[in-house]
């Protein structure tokens, strides 16, 4: 099995591009952020734990998410390969998934710290379907969501002071991964500071 990863900061555009590179190439989006918010939202052991990182825009210990990222693995739509989406976040995130996986392309969305804050504070999704959404630059259609039963939604870490504490953090302990994966020559890098199409358009030209 192969895999591709998708890099980038907080709000760089990592969810809005997994839908189209899934449509595009059929490969699920394994994002460990949804994982996490769905284990709070259940109220697992795992959730309990992940809570407060979240909370205060920390990373979840290496090894709480190893074991999610193990488990979604055995998946069936799994076997072919899958797109990541936030993981791998760490170093050590990183060489465990190598011993787990082969990964064909880390596709990087650069965007420049002084737009994630606006992307961030104005980012709503569909509760119902889940699509990601933003007031001013991506708006929920006029004739409403596509899955005709919209329900906002924002994320209790989406907020002003969370995301610089996300942005550290991003800086200090995930950028640097970049480094490791320029030296495998797997790592491609695109300009997101621009609009959603065009963008698109760049990573799927890497993976054709
Ligand atoms: P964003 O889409 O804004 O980059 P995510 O949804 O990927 O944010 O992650 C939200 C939060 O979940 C992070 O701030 C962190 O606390 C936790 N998290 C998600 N993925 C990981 C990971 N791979 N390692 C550690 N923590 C993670
Ligand atoms: P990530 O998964 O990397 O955290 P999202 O895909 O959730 O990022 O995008 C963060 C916010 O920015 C969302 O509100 C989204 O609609 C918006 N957004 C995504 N891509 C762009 C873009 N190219 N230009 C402007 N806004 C964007």
């Amino acid at each position: 099995m192969s895999s591709i990863v998708l890099f980038g900061p907080p709000g760089a555009g990592k969810g809005t591009q997994a839908a189209r590179i899934t449509e595009s190439t059929g490969l699920p989006q394994v994002s460990t952020g949804d994982m996490l918010r769905a284990a709070v939202k259940a109220g697992t052991p795992v959730g309990l734990e992940a809570k407060g990182f979240m909370e205060r825009g920390e990373l979840v210990p290496d090894a709480v998410i190893l074991g999610l990222i193990e488990e979604r693995l055995t998946h069936d739509d799994a076997q072919n390969g899958v797109m990541f989406d936030g993981f791998p976040r760490t170093v050590p995130q990183a060489e465990a998934l190598a011993q787990i996986t082969t990964i064909t392309h880390v596709l990087a969305i650069e965007v420049p710290d002084e737009r994630i804050v606006e992307r961030i504070c104005g980012r709503l999704s569909c509760g119902n379907c889940g699509t990601v959404y933003h007031d001013a630059f991506n708006p929920v259609p006029v004739a409403g969501c596509p899955c005709g039963a919209f329900e906002p939604k924002r994320r209790a870490d989406d907020n002003e002071s969370t995301v610089n504490n996300r942005l550290s953090t991003y800086h200090e302990q995930t950028a640097p991964l970049a480094t490791w994966y320029r030296d495998l020559g797997i790592f491609h890098a695109v300009n997101g500071d621009r609009d959603i199409d065009a963008v698109a358009e760049d990573l799927l030209a890497v993976l054709a």
